[in-house]
């Protein structure tokens, strides 16, 4: 069970969590860093960074505060409530330590583990509080990278089934998510929402029969809350809707948090702690109904057109095309093509001007940027009428500059100009869910 950042939010959270996790049920439960205290943890290596020190000290006394005031609320008895201040006082005289001139990576990792670090100590100890026995397990101790920077599962299992081993009575554990060490031992993570991540990784390392998500929303809805008037969760999606969706903005769930749980075939559940009887979202690999189940949308894309008459009858002109993007390391979302040119999307501009740079060396190049990709998500048989048919009817009235269709069975995207997004989302609502 993987609990956000607004389930650990405050000593009231906290508690609400007990409800939750304490039965007989044996399990994992991974915790998220409070929320806000990893934006903070960032922005105190940002004043590190930039050596000032004082804004930095600032900033670490300032978290300190908060931590105080939720503990001096949480705790009831005097024996846990001196335990949690002495944990805070360590973390944070660990964090005030960090004003040195040499302020490299590792130290940055290590001031971001710290959110995680308490979220976990101070659940346990409240538990503890009621005589509730559980088992704080380090993430340090088994969470690994390779050298690919992916994680090391052979690792995972054996080091965290070492862990595992040493309490075989007792059903009710506790782990930081996001943290992790690299190859070389050091402290790193799984970069920002990570948490999920390990909640997946953990469960696919213990074959555990399910994986379970909880937020502060009902599941995955079938279109944008913060867009569209009325939405409704979706109660059931297959690993690869789901993945369509994390990845093209769905929030609620990190994009390859599922992977782990689809290599193991781990029915993954995403609940809502402030509604814990509502049905949430399951997602596994049986494969749903036919038809469309969600719309969702991802900003600040760039599209790229490449146009040459030596496409024309050619070949090779693509692998030409597409090395340039590999050498920059940039991914490729969206393709749509002609006899003579190739519209393509990227969301990651740092690399831009180099890559434009070379594409004229060897055609004419088009560019738009602040672009949204609208994914229409579900199963859509290719070959079948109706759905290419129903997406663009609804969307008839908005501009469309791309449109992708056919690449598998579970998607159909478009792109549109940024300022459009919101009138594409409407549209497709009222066409697609009669709202
Ligand atoms: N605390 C980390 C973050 O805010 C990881 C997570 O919440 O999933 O990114
Ligand atoms: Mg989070």
């Amino acid at each position: 069970m993987k609990f956000g950042g607004t389930s650990v939010g405050s000593a009231q959270r906290i508690k609400d969590l007990v409800k939750l996790t304490v039965n007989p049920t044996p399990k994992i439960v991974v915790l998220s860093a409070m929320s806000g205290t990893t934006n903070k943890l960032v922005e105190i290596c940002e004043a590190l960074y930039s050596k000032e020190t004082e804004k930095s000290k600032q900033l670490i006394n300032e978290l300190k505060e908060k931590y105080k005031k939720e503990i001096s609320e949480l705790y009831s008895k005097e024996n846990s409530l001196s335990k949690a201040k002495e944990l805070i006082e360590n973390h944070f005289n660990y964090l005030q330590a960090f004003t040195l001139d040499m302020f490299t990576a590792n130290e940055e990792k290590a001031i971001l583990a710290q959110g995680e670090l308490l979220s976990t100590a101070l659940f346990h100890y409240y538990l503890e509080e009621f005589g509730v026995s559980s088992v704080l397990l380090p993430a340090l101790n088994f969470m690994r990278l390779d050298t690919n920077d992916e994680p090391d599962m052979a690792y995972i299992e054996t080091y965290l089934s070492e862990e595992l081993k040493k309490f075989p009575n007792e059903n009710l554990f506790i782990t930081q998510g996001y943290i992790c060490r690299n190859s070389f031992g050091e402290i790193d993570n799984l970069k920002r929402g990570g948490s999920d991540y390990t909640a997946s990784i953990v469960g696919a390392a213990i074959r555990s029969p399910e994986i379970q998500i909880w937020t502060d929303i009902d599941g995955m809805h079938n279109n944008d809350p913060r867009v569209v008037n009325k939405t409704h969760p979706i109660s059931k999606l297959s690993f690869d809707e789901a993945a369509e969706l994390a990845y093209f903005g769905a929030k609620i769930l990190h994009p390859t948090c599922i992977l782990p749980a689809k290599k193991r075939n781990i029915p993954v559940r995403l609940k809502n702690t402030m509604q814990p009887e509502a049905a949430g979202t399951l997602i596994d690999n049986v494969s749903t109904q036919e038809g469309v189940k969600a719309v969702a949308a991802k900003d600040g894309i760039t599209a790229i057109t490449v146009r040459s008459d030596r496409m024309l009858l050619a070949y090779g002109f693509l692998r030409a095309v597409f090395e340039i993007f590999e050498r920059y390391k940039t991914p490729i979302d969206m393709i749509t093509t002609s006899e003579v040119a190739v519209s393509l999307t990227i969301d990651n501009n740092k690399n831009l001007e180099a890559i434009i740079k070379e594409l004229k060396e060897i055609a004419q190049v088009e560019i738009d940027e602040n672009q949204s990709i609208i994914c229409i998500v579900g199963q859509l048989p290719k070959g079948k009428s109706g759905y290419g048919y129903k997406v663009l009817e609804a969307l008839k009235d908005v501009p469309l500059r791309m449109v992708s269709y056919g690449g598998s069975a579970n998607n159909i995207s478009v792109l549109v100009d940024g300022s459009l997004k919101k009138e594409a989302l409407q549209a497709l609502n009222k066409g697609l869910f009669n709202y």
